[in-house]
């Protein structure tokens, strides 16, 4: 078991709400913060959607009193001192700019206490971009959560050559306590263990498609049938919402001209995925 207790989760979007969410809905006590008041109002209306989001979803528990149980257990603030006063440990979930969160960490460091735990969910950082902004490197590493916590419940752990061994066996032991399974990553690796798999599959889909070898449906089907996994990684990509890989395709040079294909066939054509109705498989509107 951990030693952790009190909770401050960093930044209210959409991973940093789902965190803070599962977090209480898991019995602990958790501090959300935010840059302003306002913003924090549209924090509580998330956790308030996501407590139904968990009674629909028929999440153990959610529908016997947790769900509303776990609304209790949160309290807010927009000042970073108070907020994290009595925190055992910070997750960070601010945007993904690096010289915010660098920013961010010098001011977290000063503030918190000597037994504060930092972990930063970013997605494409590594944590050695950030553990000199923290003041405490033997106390920071990285807890990587997937979009959708109470369904997709992989927590990839990640330290720094700095992390103190303990502080990981630590941050493991919680991601457990919050229904996590929690996926240790020996040495630093952009991506994690995740995106270095998927990133490479779905573009390999991409590539056969946009290079007229077979349709989207066909090469799902083929994934699908031959290996007995749930999805291809057309269906995939409309789960992710096409967006995301035309953004990480456009920044690298080899995968320009895929991004172009999703963006001209899809992506022009209001084709996003799930989240729109169409990407590339047709959905009922919601
Ligand atoms: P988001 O834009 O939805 O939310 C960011 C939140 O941070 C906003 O509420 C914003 O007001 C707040 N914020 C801005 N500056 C802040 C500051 N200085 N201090 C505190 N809060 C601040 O972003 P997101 O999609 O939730 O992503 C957050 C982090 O989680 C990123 O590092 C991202 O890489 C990572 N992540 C995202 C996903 C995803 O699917 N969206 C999945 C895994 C990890």
């Amino acid at each position: 078991m951990s030693n952790i207790k009190n909770v401050t989760v960093l930044g209210t979007g959409v991973l940093g709400s789902q965190i803070a969410y599962q977090t209480a809905f898991s019995g602990f006590k958790v501090t959300a913060y935010d840059i302003s008041d306002e913003i924090l109002a549209k924090a509580k209306e998330r956790f308030e959607g996501l407590a139904s989001t968990y009674q629909a979803d028929g999440v153990a528990g959610a529908a016997e009193g947790k769900a509303d149980a776990a609304l209790t257990h949160i309290t807010y603030s927009s000042e970073l001192a108070a907020a994290v006063a009595d925190a055992d440990l910070v997750i960070e979930a601010i945007p993904e700019v690096l010289a915010l969160k660098q920013q961010t960490y010098e001011q977290l460091g000063k503030v918190a206490p000597a037994k504060t735990i930092f972990a930063t969910n970013s997605s494409t950082l590594l944590p050695s971009d950030l553990k000199d902004f923290t003041g405490r490197p033997a106390r920071f590493l990285a807890l990587h959560f997937a979009n959708q916590v109470w369904k997709f419940n992989t927590a990839e752990v990640m330290g720094t050559a700095d992390t103190d061994p303990a502080v990981f066996d630590e941050v493991v032991a919680f991601a457990g306590e919050i229904g996590m399974v929690a996926i240790p990553i020996h040495k630093e690796k952009a991506g994690y263990v995740l995106n270095s798999l998927l990133v490479p599959f779905l573009n390999a889909g991409y590539a056969l498609a946009a290079g007229g070898y077979a349709d989207p449906k066909d090469i799902d089907n083929v994934w699908r049938i031959a290996t007995g996994a749930p999805m291809g990684p057309f269906q995939i990509t409309d789960i992710i919402g096409l967006t995301t890989p035309y953004n990480i395709l456009s920044q690298s040079g080899e995968g320009k001209q895929l991004g172009q294909w999703l963006k001209e066939n899809y992506i022009d054509k209001g084709k996003l995925g799930v989240a729109t109705g169409e990407g590339f498989y047709t959905y009922d509107a919601k």
